[in-house]
């Protein structure tokens, strides 16, 4: 897979720059720094204690602040649950009252939930169709209970920037912290804790070409801001996290944000450019609508809805084509729960729009080439999965995605028939003509299967379909199609369990079958309802 397949999910993680992992590589074995910061008494700890300090002025100087002010965590997620719980339980007696937004990470969403089951009030704010806040509400929000205000500077989903300035106008007056998870934003924006009136700032070294596993809190030390410890054991990093300091981890997070400050300038520039080249090339499909703000927005992310396509069928086609694009649906969906992206939803999208949604995140090594390739393979698949689908009505140019032979996702059969069904593409050519037609979907219209068939007296001359779901309600519509070719209407009978032993369908994907099986039933009905038609007019 690596190697061959585009990688555009930067967002998610980064491969480490090859200048970082020279500098943690040196921090390992017995000739290099691998002493522990704390062993203060000897050469090897001393040196390992130079590292880790000269990586926190590092970490500092990307985001104006003072070596001290900096706390090494595991990332970012640990750096809000220490910011968030921290500050709620040091700050508990001056009041239990925490704001946040609707669109923030996991990481802060979940310590909010936590926090809420422990009986603190929180306010989760709604933001506008571009995904920013607006400032009165979070005004409007503020009580004398207030201790904490929480928003993330960029989001992980669309890229939308946040008015943080504005923001720390207000928690400063009223005199509440102002946490930032800033995990996107290190090394894409210029970051100032202090002009951005900034009290505590999570961030992490595997979004800016550093290792996973390291990441760092600020925590603001004029006027001094006091965060109760959630690690206990040394009383490392000034009491607020204990635990042995990972020199290799922390060298190399050192290294990868003296590098962003350096390249920052040129590197959103550059990446900025082959974004709207990405963007250019798909807002000439129709229907493909940009979610979150375009004027503030960081350079890697373009978020994307598709109108007309299943969220899944996009997804699988996208990592299933001959040069898969590896790309996020911006969304934690998994497949047993197909929860579309909460952050989207957020932003007003409906449930349909929300799932059909891309994430294109670039990077460091994103090329031009790459980005042409993409979109010439992206802008093929969804004119194919738009002439397959009931859902889309204007006319779609023929196009053929170039699929890889096998999905380790779905069966052999499943994935022969979904692909086959993006080539031979016939919208219109069968449908709609004479012969019959019938509809049937789930509740919620969640999956439809359209089937048409030309009829020659009994007999079936050809069968086509439409189909909006996921991969397998493709695949039972091309399989079933098939099967009905030549066939004679009253003597054919398929259940859903021949459909499913005959795709290998996974039980999930059991409505699928019934869906076909549905279909043909109707099929049949109909046609004993046109034979009487005909009987009847033959009898008057
Ligand atoms: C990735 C990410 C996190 C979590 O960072 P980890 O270091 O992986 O724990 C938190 N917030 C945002 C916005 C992120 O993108």
């Amino acid at each position: 897979m690596s190697g061959q397949s585009v990688y555009l999910d930067y967002a998610a993680t980064t491969p480490v720059d090859p200048r970082v992992s020279e500098r943690m590589s040196a921090c390992m074995t017995m000739g290099g720094v691998f002493g522990n910061p704390a062993s203060l008494q000897h050469d090897y700890g001393r040196t390992a204690h130079e590292a880790v300090e000269q990586a926190r002025s590092a970490v500092a100087e990307l985001i104006g602040a003072e070596p001290a002010e900096i706390v090494w965590t595991s990332g970012a997620t640990e750096s809000s649950n220490l910011a968030l719980k921290g500050v709620a339980e040091a700050y508990a007696d001056r009041g239990r009252h925490i704001i946040t937004m609707k669109t923030e990470h996991k990481s802060v969403v979940d310590c909010c939930r936590y926090l809420e089951q422990k009986g603190w009030r929180v306010t989760w704010l709604p933001v506008a169709t571009d995904g920013r806040l607006n400032p009165e509400d979070l005004e409007q929000a503020i009580a004398d209970d207030t201790v904490l205000v929480s928003v993330m500077m960029v989001n992980n989903e669309t890229g939308v920037v946040q008015d943080i300035e504005t923001i720390s106008h207000m928690t400063r007056e009223r005199d509440v912290l102002f946490h930032v998870d800033a995990a996107q934003a290190a090394g894409k924006i210029p970051i100032d804790v202090n002009r951005q009136g900034i009290d505590l700032l999570s961030l992490s070294a595997h979004k800016l070409y550093g290792p996973k596993g390291i990441g760092a809190l600020y925590v603001r030390r004029q006027p001094r801001v006091r965060v109760a410890a959630q690690i206990h054991g040394g009383g490392h990093e000034r009491g607020m996290r204990s635990g042995t300091l990972p020199v290799h981890q922390i060298v190399g997070m050192g290294e990868a944000c003296r590098l962003a400050g350096e390249l920052m300038n040129d590197e959103a520039g550059r990446v900025s450019r082959l974004r709207d080249r990405l963007w250019e090339a798909l807002s000439e499909l129709p229907d493909v609508l940009r979610n979150g703000s375009a004027e503030h927005c960081v350079a890697g992310i373009l978020n994307v809805s598709i109108a007309g396509v299943d969220g899944e069928a996009l997804h699988a086609g996208l990592s299933g084509l001959k040069t898969p694009v590896a790309i996020s649906s911006g969304s934690a969906c998994t497949a047993a729960s197909q929860e579309s992206s909460y952050v989207l939803r957020a932003l007003g999208r409906d449930d349909e729009l929300a799932y059909a949604s891309v994430r294109f995140s670039l990077g460091r090594w994103t090329t031009e080439d790459e980005i042409d390739q993409v979109a010439f393979a992206v802008t093929a698949l969804v004119n194919a999965l738009r002439r397959r689908s009931p859902k889309w009505l204007q006319p779609v140019e023929a196009s053929e995605p170039a699929m890889a032979a096998r999905h380790s996702q779905f069966s052999d059969e499943v994935w022969r028939y979904y692909s086959e069904s993006l080539h031979h593409s016939g919208r219109g050519k069968e449908m709609d003509k004479e012969g019959l037609v019938v509809e049937c979907g789930t509740p919620g219209s969640r999956a439809v299967l359209r089937l048409a068939v030309q009829m020659d007296a009994e007999r079936i001359t050809a069968a086509d379909f439409q189909s909006y779901g996921c991969v397998s309600a493709l695949a039972v519509g091309a399989w079933l199609c098939d099967r009905l070719q030549d066939q004679r209407l009253s003597e054919i009978s398929i259940s859903s369990a021949e459909i499913e032993s005959a795709l290998g369908l996974a039980p999930i994907k059991r409505h699928c079958a019934l869906l076909a099986e549905d279909a043909l039933g109707m099929l049949k009905e109909q046609w004993s309802l046109n034979l009487s038609d005909t009987d009847q007019r033959a009898a008057s």
